[in-house]
């Protein structure tokens, strides 16, 4: 979850992993670790109609989410990293 300092929502001041409350480490609104930014909307045809669902994880619990998957994600080296 993500904690804003304004209305605005522009840069976090705090980003909390959703599944253990590990708070990460921010600076001027980066996030300065690893961390999964979820961000999942469902339209007309779910269960979920029109719902926007919002979550991060630190890295330690990425791994573990990923770890149950029956399908390993797939991974590609990034050329521009902020
Ligand atoms: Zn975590």
């Amino acid at each position: 979850m993500r904690i804003y300092a304004d209305d605005d929502r522009k840069e976090p001041v705090a980003v909390i992993c959703n599944r253990c409350k590990k708070e990460m480490r921010v600076e001027k609104g980066i996030v300065k670790e690893g961390c999964f930014c979820g961000d999942a909307r469902f339209g007309y045809f779910s269960n979920k109609d029109g719902m926007e669902y919002c979550f991060d994880l630190c890295e330690e619990c990425y791994d573990k989410m990923i770890a149950g998957f029956a399908i390993p994600v797939e991974k590609r080296e990034v050329e521009e990293l902020l």
